[in-house]
């Protein structure tokens, strides 16, 4: 066999996966269509880490995510990438949310979330005095980290224990050999063939349709894809001191997911996220209608697009739509419209 693991995908996945093999084995391959590493969805996000109070007890996100919060900050300090560990609140805006709430905070002490704490109205309003809630539940674990930085430690990593990086190269095609997989590489206007003895499929959006390669029916395999999407808004400068802490709202049925946030490199960002299936006209229509209904709520006054941000470290973010909001002092944050 030509290369002992493939890895097919160069998001912060791919990247972490090539990092932990790369400590005992040799003779890995990262091939990735772009031309660098996390230019689709790991560059697309919040930037949060997470601590697993969301997700249903004994299940395999709940582990993976509360034993990955810990390891993530372990890497950090070990690796000098910037992160904060700001602390998020999770608030409740009236009767139906504290019962809400109340139940998200006992299933994170099923899940054995550590630092879970319940915050009164009082105590909440006077760590964050521009917010408003009925009660809270503290979440010290959450974090923000420059995903950024993270994903160049995990290639500096792997390249420096041998992995080898392939950028501009697409994985066309799989088939199953004896002892391995034969691959066909696209790059430019060149096709290659390697065999490889694993192979990673760490492809994000395109992971299903590289599992059908070989011939997995991802719908019997049970990997078919949920997409979500997000939309950042940037409240303008100077309003960055909004909150010190991320602040989400309790879910609700039908959410719509918001949070707030100073973020380790730009200032406040409002991520709306919705998720999307298949985008079919009838939902696009909703989504539409949910945005033109937010659109006075957010007592807006500028709204255009702009082009590609870039963070200090030329990271690249989202495509996002910019937003002036005119704030006043006090600013509640409802789970029906968010800010
Ligand atoms: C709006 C939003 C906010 C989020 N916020 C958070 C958050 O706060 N915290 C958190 O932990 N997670 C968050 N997530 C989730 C997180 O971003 C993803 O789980 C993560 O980035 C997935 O990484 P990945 O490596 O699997 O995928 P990707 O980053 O998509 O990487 C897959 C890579 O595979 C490559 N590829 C695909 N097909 C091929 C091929 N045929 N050949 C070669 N290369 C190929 C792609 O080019 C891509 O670079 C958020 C997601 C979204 C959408």
């Amino acid at each position: 066999m030509d290369l002992h693991i493939t890895i097919i995908g160069a998001g912060v996945v791919g990247l972490a996966i090539a990092a932990e093999l790369s400590k005992k084995h040799e003779n890995i391959f990262v091939f990735e269509k772009n031309s660098g590493f996390g230019q689709e969805t790991s560059s697309r996000n919040s930037e949060v880490i997470h601590s697993g109070i969301y997700y249903p007890q004994n299940s395999l996100k709940t582990e993976l995510c509360s034993v990955g919060n810990r390891l993530l900050y372990d890497w950090c300090d070990s690796y000098r990438v910037p992160y904060q560990k700001i602390g998020k609140f999770i608030i409740a805006i009236n009767e139906e949310d504290c019962e809400n709430l109340q139940l998200l905070f006992n299933n994170g002490i099923k899940n054995n979330i550590p630092g879970l704490k319940l915050v009164t109205s009082e105590e909440f309003t006077e760590i964050e005095p521009k917010i408003k809630a009925k009660k809270a539940i503290f979440s010290e674990t959450t974090g923000i980290v420059d995903s950024h930085s993270l994903m160049a430690s995990f290639e500096a990593y792997a390249s420096n224990n041998g992995a080898t990086f392939a950028y501009n190269h697409q994985i066309n095609n799989i088939s199953k050999i004896k002892g391995g997989y034969n691959l066909k590489i696209l790059s430019g206007n060149e096709t290659f063939f390697y065999t490889s003895e694993i192979v990673i499929n760490a492809a994000g959006l395109m992971a299903d349709k590289i599992a059908a390669l070989p011939g997995i029916n991802p719908d019997e395999a049970d990997y078919q894809l949920s997409y979500a999407k997000g939309h950042y808004f940037r409240l303008k400068p100077g309003m960055s001191n909004l909150a010190e802490h991320l602040i989400y709202p309790v879910p609700q049925k039908n959410w719509i997911y918001r949070e707030v946030s100073n973020s380790v490199l730009i200032y406040i960002i409002c991520p709306i996220i919705f998720w999307i299936i298949l985008m079919s006209r009838e939902l696009r229509r909703n989504l539409l209608n949910q945005f033109i209904v937010m659109l006075p709520l957010l007592n807006l006054m500028t709204f255009r697009k702009t082009k590609w941000e870039y963070g200090q470290n030329c990271r690249k973010k989202a495509k996002v739509s910019e937003i002036s909001l005119s704030m006043k002092n006090q600013i509640k944050v409802s789970p029906a419209f968010g800010i």
